[in-house]
């Protein structure tokens, strides 16, 4: 195969080999000289002066002796814009800085088209104001007002911008290739060399077009382009539109060099349907693992990336014989491990003050925030800070005073180093921000100093050092314009416009690049992932000011024209190539709907009819990993290890809630009870379901208390109504720990509960004034008691019984009945205490709170051999009062007998032989709606 650069080094060597050194070539990027130079030197054999290669910007660049400028000062020269003509009704930066973006794309866009901006604005202003004519003579609104000034002003924005850059000397990219392209006939006389070429171009700006054009007239520059028949000559293939144009258009255009590869060469294309992005990273791996069996080396083998986030994960899977890679497009630094501190840094001094709420009590660092810092992997390496972690976790505060915060963190420090305690001070400017982070670089710097392949930690500091420099550097009067709250936001765009290039061997073994770096090169071998529709082409995203039918008006690309460049460049990289792999997701993500790229239909349809020596195969891996984890049932088998757990448990004694978890799942009943696995505790940051339960538990324990064994009456209750409050307070205090209950919905779920009580009590004495009319006395005889009973259960030899135990809210009698109750503060029905079959308390999760109070009669039972009084157990809803007392109603009778009582003990027995039975595995719970609320969903893969 010969490649269309060692086709140009032969043009360069064989016309000009005795002028080298006076040529210059011109191509579309950077990433293309060095090989170019190789091939020259390959020709020449011999030393010899190389010739000049350029990108096309940077030859723009060195013949219009203009400067390039940042796009984030030119974001602050548009906003000094913004605020003389908007005066005291301008934005603030960071409202304005995403219009600010928008306007400079196309005002770079209108200049790289040579687009007449008075015309272009004044024209969109005018179909704004037709859009807002009112045809009956209203008055526009002031909203409408603002939106047609606005539209007016562009062209203003866009005079004063260039008029400030003109006089600096300075230019954006769109305003420097306009300003070369209108002045070509005096710039030419920047040209030093005797030669140009410009080789492998395809759709031109018009600034480009009038450059080239002038320079091959002039016959000062030749053109080489890279085409094949297959596209170029079939006027419906999108990928030939631009090079066709030229053809037409530029008869002088050296088109000699059209191939026919796609008619002629054999290719072996693969297509391969693989889940998610981490399967096609693995499984191009795998592919280049066969590629290098096959051949000894990944030599003229390209993997190309359509989405940059799969570099990381890709550089884990390349095979580990292939020691030369070479990685051309850049590690955006946004996927750097920096970024993500600084980022959580700034987050958390922005979110300080976005949140601050003095009033509320919510002033200083959120709690997360400050997690999230402390835990970054940077710091957790060197410094033990999960003391703190844990206690900002669990303290149900929200919010912490920078100087308690550093107290504590200095505890967990060496004395001597301030670095990490400046980054929790209160940040008053963004050169606070600069000078604390620049320390942190110094001590980051200092602390991977010592450490073998720090390379790549270098090179993160290094980039963020000089984004803060750039940030730095800016005038005065730009920092002004920055504030703590935005500074996040500014970072981020800069971090946004960041690559941390990567140095490999750029000559030799695989080479890793994006679809843009492959532009004018070739391959034998390719591999190419993510070929999605809405990534190749890429979806259509509008952020212009421009509407889509102005900017055809005016000449200025539209989708159908960026489509087409990435057809050409699809197309372009196939032309040559052997053997290509193209991967595509087959699972929805944030950027395609799970569908392969409509270039893939197009070769599939078109390709092996154009020449039947095109063999290409498809494939379709379904096997997705969440496919996978659910299929795969998980079922624990209950070896010795875990039959001694069960006989400790056993020993300890099975309460209400583990038997309950077991009729629930099994599985989750090994996670909690065998196994031992702990929910996370975590903030809470507005009182949880069960402080609030423990709570009210409290308050009515307290209250109850003195009258304990007494018999109680109305008046008993009456007095305890002037308590509720404080004792209400007392509690939430003690259980919510240092959360603040002062405010919002924990100040609404503290008066909630304070009702909840009051309204009990009140009910109570309602009850108690009715039963003394009738003579029968309510005696409390115990409070949130402990039972525990032995149940005849024989297991084995070793476990002749088992041990059961619970607390009881509370139990009163009557001279006619002994009530157990349990309060709840959720509702409960009737229903899931009605029993009509009895045996489903072992398969039913809905009859829990049946079981609860079954156990706690049959424990009182065991205890209590003495009574003889009928039994009532039930429930005591706070939430829904009206219903009194609900008792469990077992086969229709609403007061236990001890036959009921026995034949539970049976029922329940029996629920414990299938907790030791070997062979009932623990597993999953086959009805998925148990798995509403349970813990261990992620673990379980449900
Ligand atoms: S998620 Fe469902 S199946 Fe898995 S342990 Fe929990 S309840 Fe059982």
């Amino acid at each position: 195969m010969t490649t269309f650069l060692q086709k140009t080094a032969d043009y360069i060597f064989d016309n000009y080999q005795n002028d080298l050194e006076n040529v210059c070539i011109i191509l579309p990027n950077r990433r293309a000289s060095l090989y170019l130079k190789k091939f020259i030197s390959e020709r020449a054999q011999k030393n010899i002066w190389s010739p000049q290669v350029f990108a096309v910007e940077d030859f723009i660049a060195a013949i219009s002796d203009k400067v390039i400028v940042d796009n984030v000062s030119l974001l602050f020269d548009l906003y000094n814009i913004h605020l003389e003509l908007e005066k005291e009704e301008a934005r603030s930066f960071d409202e304005f800085m995403s219009m600010g973006e928008m306007m400079l794309h196309d005002f770079n866009e209108i200049d790289l088209y040579l687009v007449n901006a008075e015309s272009l604005f004044s024209f969109l202003s005018e179909t704004k104001a037709i859009s807002l004519w009112n045809l009956d003579g209203k008055e526009l609104t002031p909203f409408q007002k603002k939106y047609l000034k606005f539209y007016n002003s562009l062209y203003t924005y866009y005079q004063l911008l260039n008029e400030r850059l003109l006089a600096r000397n300075q230019a954006y990219q769109g305003h420097l290739y306009r300003f070369v392209a209108e002045n070509i006939a005096e710039k030419v006389q920047n040209i030093s060399w005797n030669h140009l070429v410009f080789a492998g171009f395809n759709a031109l700006t018009t600034s480009e077009e009038t450059i080239i054009k002038y320079l091959t007239k002039e016959e000062i520059a030749k053109t080489l382009w890279d085409a094949d028949e297959y596209y170029l000559l079939n006027p419906q293939q999108e990928a030939g539109k631009f090079l066709r144009k030229y053809s037409e258009l530029w008869l002088d255009a050296n088109f000699d060099w059209i191939g026919n590869d796609f008619k002629t060469d054999a290719k072996e294309i693969n297509i391969i349907g693989v889940p998610m992005k981490i399967g096609q990273v693995k499984y191009a791996g795998n592919l280049l693992k066969d590629i290098y069996n096959e051949k000894g080396n990944l030599e003229h083998t390209a993997l190309v990336l359509n989405d940059e986030n799969l570099l990381i994960p890709m550089l884990h899977s390349i095979p580990e014989e292939s020691k030369a890679f070479n990685v051309t497009m850049g590690l955006p630094f946004r996927h750097a491990v920096l970024y993500n501190l600084v980022d959580s840094i700034l987050l958390m001094h922005e979110n300080r003050i976005r949140l601050a709420n003095p009033d509320r009590g919510q002033n200083g660092f959120y709690f997360k925030d400050i997690s999230k810092v402390l835990s970054h992997p940077y710091l957790m390496s060197e410094f033990d800070f999960e003391g703190i972690i844990k206690s900002i976790g669990t303290s149900n505060r929200i919010f912490y005073d920078s100087s308690e915060l550093i107290k504590r963190i200095q505890s967990s420090i060496p004395v001597d180093d301030s670095v990490i305690s400046n980054v929790f001070l209160i940040w008053e400017t963004p050169k606070d921000a600069i000078t604390h982070l620049k320390g942190l670089i110094d001590r980051l710097h200092q602390r991977f100093k010592d450490e073998e392949n720090r390379f790549l930690e270098d090179e993160y500091l290094y980039h963020f050092a000089k984004l803060l420099f750039q940030l730095n550097s800016l005038p005065e009067i730009h920092q002004s314009f920055i504030t703590v709250k935005t500074f996040r936001k500014i970072f981020t765009r800069l971090a946004v416009l960041t690559n941390i290039p990567f140095y490999g061997e750029p000559l030799e073994g695989l080479q890793i690049m994006g679809m843009l770096e492959t532009r004018t090169l070739d391959f034998e071998n390719i591999v190419m992932l993510s070929v999605n529709e809405g990534i190749l082409p890429a979806s259509r995203s509008f952020n212009s000011f421009v509407p889509l039918d102005i900017k055809r008006q005016f000449g200025l690309p539209d989708y159908a024209d960026k489509d087409a460049i990435f057809a050409y460049h699809f197309y372009r990289l196939l032309q040559r190539a052997k053997k290509v792999s193209i991967l595509y997701n087959t699972e929805a993500d944030e950027f395609s709907g799970g569908d392969m790229s409509r270039f893939i239909y197009q070769i599939v349809n078109e390709l092996p009819k154009y020449n039947p020596n095109i063999i290409i195969n498809e494939q379709l891996l379904n096997i997705t990993a969440t496919d996978s984890l659910q299929n795969k049932p998980i079922r624990i088998f209950k070896h010795e290890n875990i039959m001694k757990r069960l006989n400790e448990l056993a020993m300890k004694g099975f309460s209400a809630s583990g038997l309950n978890t077991f009729v629930n799942c099994s599985l989750q009943f090994y996670f909690k009870n065998v196994a031992g696995l702990e929910e996370l505790e975590e903030t809470e940051e507005t009182i949880a379901a069960n402080t609030l339960g423990s709570t009210i538990h409290a308050v009515l324990a307290e209250l109850y208390e003195p009258f304990v064994t007494k018999i109680i009456c109305a008046e008993y209750i009456n007095s305890m109504l002037p308590q509720v409050d404080g004792l209400t307070d007392k509690y939430f205090k003690e259980l919510y720990k240092d959360g603040d209950i002062s405010f919002g919905i924990n100040l609404l779920t503290v008066k909630m509960a304070k009702l909840f009580i009051a309204n009990l009590l009140r009910n109570e004495a309602t009850q108690i004034d009715k039963i003394s009319k009738d003579n029968a006395l309510l005696t409390i005889n115990m409070l949130e008691q402990k039972l525990e009973c032995v149940l005849d259960c024989f297991i084995n030899d070793d476990l002749p019984f088992v041990k059961l135990k619970g607390y009881v809210d509370r139990i009163d009698s009557t001279s006619e009945f002994i009530r157990i109750i349990d309060y709840k503060t959720g509702n409960t029905s009737q229903n899931e205490l009605n029993l009509t079959e009895p045996d489903l308390l072992q398969s039913e999760p809905k009859f829990a709170k049946s079981m609860q109070l079954l156990i706690y009669a049959l424990l009182f039972m065991k205890e209590h051999p003495e009574n003889e009084k009928p039994l009532k157990a039930g429930i005591i809803s706070l939430r829904n009062q009206t219903k009194g007392f609900m008792g469990v109603n077992y086969e229709g009778n609403d007061t236990l007998t001890v036959q009921n009582i026995n034949a539970f003990e049976e029922i329940l027995s029996a629920l414990i032989h299938k907790i030791f039975d070997k062979e009932l595995p623990f597993e999953q719970t086959e009805n998925e709606e148990n798995c509403l609320y349970c813990a261990f969903k992620e673990v379980c893969g449900r």
